[in-house]
């Protein structure tokens, strides 16, 4: 009777979570971020909408346009039109992937939340998989590439030395190879969205918040229309950015580097004074002291370079400026669904 009696209270407040996970009782919010996507969105959103009512009795569609330049507004505005479930959120312009998925968290409703690229990388036929893996208790089930054959091997060792550097952490275990393609409960994204910082390192945050998580792989598809829009620049970039909002050791590499320099210099000092005074050597070297000078400018740059970085971090989060600004939406999604009128 107890149990009976705590599945209908938490039923009636909507709490699924912790109880019964059953995936024709729960609601859920796909969350699309697009740029520019307008030809893969006409064929992601039928597939998607067919998928979805097959296998949830409430679900909504959120496509968050981060500033597209093609048609994506007015195929959307049509769409939404005719498909009340799918909403549009369109910002004022480009603020970034991760600005957008968080824009699109913000606004879900879902019961479960599931998040996918637009560019058809990301296979809707995976959804009952992690629906499946939510059901038997994970709280945040994330997709992971088979192969990563599709990139050029620089963005190969690029990833793979990002992923070594940010194990520095400790707090953190960030899975290498996991990709946006996750479900999360709803515990996960009211956890998401409760951080407050402005550097939406998406990739740390879902790792920082915890929770019970669980990998499914899958084999990539390669890109249908238009391409990639992370150059190679704007990945490293992005990396740097990621390992400052989640690691401090680098500051601390820039400490020890000195100390062991600084040590270094003594020893090879004691020397040569021992040397001119047992042999009589005259103390000579004038090409040892020019690159010794120039190895440790290089290095004092780069540990400085370092600490702006963190600065340049600090800068951004005391503005406090808003992750997004909306221009529009359309649709309702799971607001419609709710209220009767
Ligand atoms: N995207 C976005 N804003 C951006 C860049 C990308 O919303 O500034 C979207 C893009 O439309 C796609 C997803 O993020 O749905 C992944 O982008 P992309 O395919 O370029 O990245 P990759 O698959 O190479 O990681
Ligand atoms: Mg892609």
């Amino acid at each position: 009777i107890d149990d009976a009696f705590a599945g209908g209270v938490l039923a009636a407040s909507g709490a699924l979570a912790g109880t019964r996970r059953d995936a024709r009782t729960a609601s859920v919010s796909c969350v699309v971020p697009a740029l520019n996507e307008a030809r893969s969105l006409r064929i992601l959103l039928p597939m998607l909408i067919v998928l979805l009512r097959d296998v949830f009795a409430r679900w909504e569609i959120i496509v968050v346009d981060d500033g597209s330049t093609d048609d994506t507004p007015v195929f959307m505005s049509e769409f939404c039109q005719r498909e009340e479930r799918v909403r549009y959120l369109q910002l004022s312009r480009n603020f970034g992937k991760e600005s957008a998925l968080t824009a699109g968290l913000e606004l879900a409703q879902g019961d479960v939340v599931i998040t996918l690229d637009a560019d058809l990388q990301h296979p809707p036929a995976l959804i009952p998989r992690l629906i499946a893996q939510w059901e038997q208790g994970a709280d945040m089930v994330y997709a992971v590439r088979e192969a990563r054959d599709d990139e050029r091997l620089v963005k190969r060792i690029g990833a793979q030395l990002f992923y070594f550097m940010m194990k520095g952490t400790g707090k953190v275990r960030i899975e290498p190879d996991a990709c946006d393609f996750r479900l999360m409960d709803r515990k996960v994204v009211d956890a998401l969205c409760q951080l407050p910082e402005r550097t939406r390192f998406m990739k740390g945050l879902y790792a920082w918040v915890g929770f019970r998580t669980e990998a499914v792989h899958y084999q990539p598809h390669e890109r249908r229309f238009g391409k990639s829009s992370f150059s190679l620049l704007r990945l490293v970039t992005h990396g740097l950015e990621g390992l400052t909002s989640f690691t401090t050791w680098p500051l601390r590499v820039a400490m020890f580097g000195g100390v062991l320099l600084a040590s270094l210099a003594i020893l090879y000092g004691l020397y040569v004074i021992f040397e001119y005074m047992m042999i009589g050597n005259p103390v000579r070297g004038y090409s040892t002291l020019i690159v010794a000078q120039v190895f440790l400018a290089g290095i004092i740059l780069i540990a400085l370079g370092m600490i702006g970085e963190y600065v340049a971090h600090i800068y951004e989060e005391v503005k406090q400026r808003p992750l997004f600004i909306v221009n529009q939406t359309y649709g309702n999604g799971l607001a419609q669904a709710a209220s009767p009128a």
